[in-house]
Order: C-alpha cells, then structure tokens, then sequence
C-alpha cells in the first residue's frame, strides 16, 4: 500500500477508536497529557478480552504455569539490582531553536532509512555500523558528531544547532512516605518482569512448582519515553504481559524455540494473514542475554515490534542473589545423565514480553474496514471492525422491530437470559439498518431482530456481521448459536 494511504488508514482508525469509545486522550478537557490515553467503554472491553486470551492461552492452557498480580511500588534496590539504574537510558539531543526532544539514535535511524530510500545503501550501512559501536559503547559525542557530519537537521526548527547528546532515564521517580524527612525515593516500575523474579521462591515454594514452571502477569509499567508518538504505540504509561519460564541450565536454547513458536501461534490464531508477521532475531545481545527475538507486525508505519522473547541466562535471579543477600536456588532431584541428582542451581529465565497496548492497535488496525458495498448505480459503504467474535466487545446486540405492540419487553426477556454469558446491547432507536451500520462499526458478531412473528412463535432474526446473511431461529438456540461463536475454544485447544 502507497504510504499516504497507510497514513490516511492509521488516521482513520485513531478517529474511529475515538469516535465509538474505545480509546481517548487522557485529561482530554485540559488538552491531554503527552503519551497517556484511557479507554472508554468498548476499549476496556477489548482491552479484557484480549487480557483473557493472553491469561487463558498461558496460565490455564499450562499446568505449570502460575499468575501473579505483583504490586507497581517496589524495593528501590530491586532497579538496581536489575540494573534499570544505571543503564535505562534513551540518548537524547535538543535543537536550540525549536526547542524540541529528540532520541539521538532515532535521528540517526531516521537518516539511514532516508539512505536506503535514496538507494544509498553504502552510506546506509557504514552509518548503522557507526552508531552501532557509539551506542554500544555508549560514546555521547561521537553520536552528536555523527549527527552533525550526516547534516540532520531539526524536522521542525530546520536548522542544525543541537546540544549535547546526554543520557536521560526512562524510569519516573517518587518520594515514598508521608515525612518530608525520611521519606524515600522509589520507581514507578518500567517492567513487569521484576515483580516475578522477587517472587521466584514465594511461587515456587508455595505453589510447590518443579522445574520447569513458569509465572506470568499482567500489569501497569511507566516509562518516560524521550518521544512519544503514533498513538498507542509508545506511550508513557502501558500495560504489559509478561512470563518468565524458569528452566535448566542448557534447556534454554530448547525452551527458547518452544516459547518463539508457541507465541507466534497465539497471534496468528486469531485469523491475522501470515505475511502481517515477522520474527526479527536480535544479532546483537544485551549483555545478560544468549538469545532474543522481537514479533513484529506491519503497522500501518512498518513493520514493529510486538513482543519480545528473551532468554535471560540466570542473569536476574544471581543478580538479586547478590543485591537481597538471600539464594535464589533450585533444588532439582531429577536425575541427569549420570544417574545423579541435578542438584542446587539458579534456573535460567526465557522470557515472552508483549505490550498489551500495542496488541490493541494491532487488534484494531487488523479489523478496521470500510467495505464498499455499491452495486451499480447505487453507491454504498459500511465501516465494519471485523474483530474475532472472541475479542469483540460486545458479543450480541438485542434490537425490537418497534418500540410498541410488546417487542421492547420480549426484547428485554431475550437479553435478560443471555447477558450472563455474553455482553449484550439493547437498542430501539433508529431504523433497523441503521442499527445494524452502528453495531458492525464496534465489531459485534450478532444482531437479533424481535419482530411481531416472534411473538407468535418464539423465532427472532439473527444479523451475522461479516456476511451480512440474516437467518430465522428459535429464541431457545439462540444461545447455543452464540456460543459456538464467542467460545474460547475457537481459539485454544
Ligand atoms: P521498544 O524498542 O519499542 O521501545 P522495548 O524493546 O523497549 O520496545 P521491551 O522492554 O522488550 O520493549 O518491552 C516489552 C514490550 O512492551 C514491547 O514489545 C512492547 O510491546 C511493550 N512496550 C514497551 N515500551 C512501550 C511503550 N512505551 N508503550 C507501549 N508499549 C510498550
């Protein structure tokens, strides 16, 4: 797709997602905070049900997988321990003129695209290759240098006069305590993953867990993102889903291909087309890692990363060994090779990370479609979010034909034995079709029509969404019909 038209879909969906509530600007009255966003009454919806198919597919699908709801305040120590202190830094640079923010290595990525672009793929790669090395080895100038020699100019201001290239951490800090004197500094978190490693004994004792086992969660994470843009893709508070999978040293490379398949299978069981992913294998590796890969997904902006799967060695666990004082040992009685127990060791971590929010885009990026629906001279269109019925916000929508003669009641009894089971809609205003254009525009698989034959003999109509095809049935199957649908068992096995 020519990229004004990519521009034009993702704008599209920002003002749909608006426009029907699923997501807003935070504080919008006051004109927003920069990188925050709620979500309204259908996208929290969306948003749970996504967290149902994350929670489902790891924790109740896997005996030995456990979940926790570990608490966003922690032991300051913990950011040290894990090292988030010391190295969670972005570089950034400022124009003077236009006094604007820019990530340095962003700048310089940008540029090397532009090469590309322009077929000047030597200049491209000699670039990657110089910031590569100044950012590994965390050389501040060379990067301004580099800045300067590839004349990258402010996109807003147009000049070159920058500062410095400094080091900014990501992590927002508090004072913890109600005493101005002794009160203590502490992080909102930026990761999850933290909160499960000073769990490692809790859950492994309590939930008498064998190796391997893993602990999964769901939850807040804070980051004060040098640039925040494209929506909910970067924002500065986020939700993440995390799991660590604790193993034996030298099953991690097998561990590893497991979670990387495993994970890839979660996303495309959703009907995603194939080519929509990709694995993007890291070659350079953090320092405590032996292997990671990102899934990304096409954006509308390009291929992103989704999800990350990391394997962590014992990295984490021997560094809270060292920082709390207290082991993080396994006690392994199986016996290896040699007929002896494997004994005392710190387990090594794999580790899946997707962002909750930017699986939401995702989720509506991939649904979003105004289908043209003109035949001949007629023109005609629907915008429809053709949602898998098990994330759909809203599962069925209860209309009466009219507003008297008793269908408003026999409407209500109708939604009344079913919204247990299912979110349901009831609606009486406007012309049925109308109704219907309002419903296919927040993704709702069912709509069911009672009209006066209902009352005669209990049969409704049921609208399905995708198709458009209307079919007659008993109130009694209703249920069973919806069911097959929406059952989660459409999605795991
Ligand atoms: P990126 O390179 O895009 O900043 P990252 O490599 O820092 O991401 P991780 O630390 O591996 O990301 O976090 C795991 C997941 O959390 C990411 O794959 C992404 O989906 C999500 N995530 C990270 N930062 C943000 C953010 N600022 N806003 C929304 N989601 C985020």
């Amino acid at each position: 797709m020519a990229k004004n038209t990519n521009d034009e879909q993702f704008k599209n969906v920002i003002s749909h997602a608006k426009e029907y509530g699923f997501v807003f600007q935070s504080s919008e009255i006051y004109d927003g905070l920069s990188a925050v966003y709620d979500y309204g009454q259908l996208g929290s919806e969306l948003k749970n049900n996504i967290k149902t198919y994350w929670w489902k597919a790891m924790v109740q699908m896997h005996e030995n997988i456990v979940g926790i709801d570990a608490a966003i305040f922690m032991h300051p120590k913990v950011w040290k321990a894990s090292g988030h202190v010391d190295g969670f830094n972005d570089p950034m640079i400022d124009n003077k003129e236009s006094k604007k923010r820019y990530r340095a290595d962003q700048l310089l990525e940008d540029k090397i695209a532009r090469y590309e672009k322009d077929g000047k793929t030597d200049k491209a790669a000699q670039l990657q290759s110089d910031m590569d090395q100044a950012l590994q080895a965390e050389d501040l100038p060379r990067l301004k240098t580099l800045i300067e020699e590839h004349e990258i100019a402010c996109p807003v201001s147009g000049t070159r006069n920058w500062t410095e290239v400094r080091q900014f951490n990501l992590m927002f800090s508090t004072q913890f305590g109600a005493m101005a004197e002794g009160s203590e500094e502490v992080y909102l978190r930026p990761e999850t993953a933290q909160g499960i490693f000073v769990n490692f004994l809790n859950v492994q004792k309590t939930g008498r867990m064998k190796i391997p086992f893993g602990i999964a969660q769901i939850g807040k994470a804070f980051r004060n993102e040098v640039i925040a843009r494209q929506f909910i893709m970067r924002m500065r508070e986020f939700e993440q889903m995390e799991m660590q999978f604790f193993v034996r040293p030298g099953e991690d490379a097998k561990w590893f291909a497991y979670w990387k398949e495993a994970r890839l299978k979660w996303h495309q069981a959703l009907g995603t087309p194939a080519d929509k992913y990709r694995f993007h294998d890291h070659v350079k590796l953090a320092h405590y890692a032996n292997a990671a890969t990102d899934i990304e997904f096409e954006f509308p902006f390009g291929f992103k990363e989704v999800e990350g799967i990391h394997s962590r060695t014992d990295f984490d666990l021997s560094q809270h060994q060292q920082f709390s004082g207290k082991k993080m040992q396994y006690f392994d009685n199986d016996l290896n090779e040699d007929g002896k127990p494997y004994g005392n060791y710190i387990p090594y971590v794999i580790e899946t990370s997707i962002g909750l929010d930017r699986m939401f885009l995702l989720t509506m990026i991939n649904a979003f479609e105004e289908e043209d629906l003109s035949e001949g001279e007629k023109q005609d269109s629907r915008t429809l979010l053709r949602l898998h019925p098990c994330l759909a916000p809203v599962k069925v929508a209860i209309f009466p034909l009219t507003k008297k003669d008793g269908l408003p009641e026999k409407a209500k009894e109708i939604m009344n034995s079913l919204k247990l089971d299912f979110n349901c809609i009831y609606e009486e205003k406007d012309a049925i079709g109308k109704r219907y254009r309002r419903q296919d525009a927040i993704g709702t698989p069912f709509c069911v029509t009672v009209d006066h034959q209902t009352l005669e003999d209990n049969t409704v109509t049921v609208r399905h969404r995708d198709s458009m095809e209307q079919q007659r049935i008993e109130i009694e199957h209703l249920e069973t019909l919806i069911a097959s649908k929406v059952s989660w068992k459409n999605l795991l096995h």
